[in-house]
């Protein structure tokens, strides 16, 4: 099956705003199977949109359209395109009724010309759209079928993911299944490197990195007839992944870091304490945050003064005045006061400059200490992480967490 996508607006040629529909909708429809050979851009013009529609529908089989669905003269996406296909529109008294209480709802005043966007052909299937006021609609004729949706990405992406993309899977006759593979401790370079072959040969299934703050995840998505043919092409490529980049692979079964440890926590039957700094309550948070935590978390110190570490976790002082709270021996002592004051199997421990003032020459913002004390030895590691005291207090929350799955998972910490 071939699409072909049309964005309408003058904004999008004058470079005023950036195609990020387009973008949006090309990377949904990549692992999809349904080609798309076309992209147009066409300003707020009813001759060049009407050509670029006659084009679009002698090549493809479904036409994509983003923009123009507004309630202002400008707005000519949905006349034009029903004109072309030669369809009428009359008013749809139930997205009337919508369209006007999405408007007391929001104590927002509603004009004449609003009507326009509950104005559809006859067979138009209409396309709820919770986040604004145009629905999107789909025209058919001849087999073929015209896709309309508002411009506003926050009202456009959902529109595509929720209707849009099952339309499009039930027409072509494909379903997709797709795995989520969780990798901490590399960067996405360093991932794309080692999978480098992987990458380029890829057409069943698909792989396709995504970035969250600290974290790499790749999204892996098999064309298929069943779940269990989408399954049996995922599963081999899960394997290789795994198999490259080895224990950096935390999960492929859609958990969070935090989550892998919570479960296996739960599954070890072992208790955990943590003690804080830098991260101020983050760490105990990452677990509580699971239901059933109580199985295993004992108790949660935020010590962010120097007194509070040694009063509550018997920091020495010595350690203070010498290395200072920012030292692998300040973290060591922390997660093995922790541990001994719950009298817990594990404890975790942070400590570090999150900025954005502070640091030491030797020691400077981003160095943060997180320790793993457990019955076999207290393990610290120095790290050097990089960017805002949000970003900074995240991911050292992410390396104290794997520091722990680790030892749970791989028993190697
Ligand atoms: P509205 O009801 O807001 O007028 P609309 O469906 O008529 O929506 P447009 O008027 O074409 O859409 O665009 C409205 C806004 O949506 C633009 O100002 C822009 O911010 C955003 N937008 C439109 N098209 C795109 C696009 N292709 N990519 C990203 N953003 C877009
Ligand atoms: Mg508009």
């Amino acid at each position: 099956m071939i699409a072909e996508l049309i964005c309408v607006g003058t904004e999008l040629l004058m470079g005023q705003i950036v195609n990020t529909d387009a973008q949006y909708i090309a990377r949904s429809l990549a692992p999809s199977g349904i080609d798309m050979y076309h992209q147009v851009v066409v300003g707020d013009n009813p001759g060049r949109l009407t050509e670029a529609v006659q084009t679009a529908l002698s090549r493809a089989d479904v036409v994509l359209f983003s923009g123009g669905l507004g309630p202002t003269d400008d707005d000519l996406t949905k006349e034009t395109v029903s004109a072309a296909l030669g369809k009428e529109l009359i008013l749809f008294e139930d997205e009337w009724e919508k369209i006007q209480s999405y408007f007391r709802s929001r104590n927002r005043a509603i004009a004449p010309n609003n009507k326009k966007q509950a104005m559809f052909p006859k067979d138009a299937i209409i396309l709820p759209n919770p986040n604004g006021t145009a629905p999107g609609c789909i025209l058919e004729k001849d087999g073929k079928a015209a896709i309309l949706m508002p411009g506003p990405p926050r009202e456009l992406f959902p529109m595509f993911h929720d209707y849009v993309m099952p339309y499009l899977l039930k027409k072509s006759g494909h379903k997709l299944y797709s795995r989520e593979v969780r990798i901490f401790g590399v960067g996405e370079s360093d991932v794309a490197y080692r999978l480098d072959d992987l990458f380029k040969n890829q057409t069943n299934p698909t792989i396709a990195p995504y970035c969250k703050t600290g974290e790499v995840t790749l999204r892996v998505t098999a064309r298929c007839q069943t779940d269990e043919e989408g399954k049996s092409i995922v599963s081999p490529v899960l394997d290789q992944i795994k198999k490259r980049l080895g224990d950096v692979v935390y999960d492929t079964d859609g958990h969070e870091l935090a989550e892998v440890c919570h479960r296996a926590l739960i599954a070890s039957g072992k208790t955990l304490a943590v003690a804080e700094s830098c991260t101020g309550g983050r760490l105990a948070d990452a677990f509580i945050c699971y239901p059933g935590s109580s199985a295993y978390f004992i108790e949660g110190d935020v010590t962010y003064s120097n007194d509070a570490k040694m009063r509550r976790l018997g920091v020495k002082a010595e350690t203070l005045d010498t290395v200072g709270a920012v030292s692998e021996e300040c973290a060591r002592e922390m997660a093995e006061g922790a541990r001994a004051a719950a009298h817990a199997d594990y404890a975790l421990s942070t400590t570090g400059y999150a900025g954005p003032d502070g640091g030491e020459p030797d020691k400077p913002v981003g160095t943060v200490f997180v320790a793993l004390a457990s019955a076999d030895g207290t393990v610290v590691k120095r790290l050097t992480l990089f960017g805002d005291r949000d970003r900074i207090r995240h991911t050292a929350t992410l390396h104290a967490l794997d520091l722990l799955r680790r030892k749970l998972c791989t028993n190697e910490a």
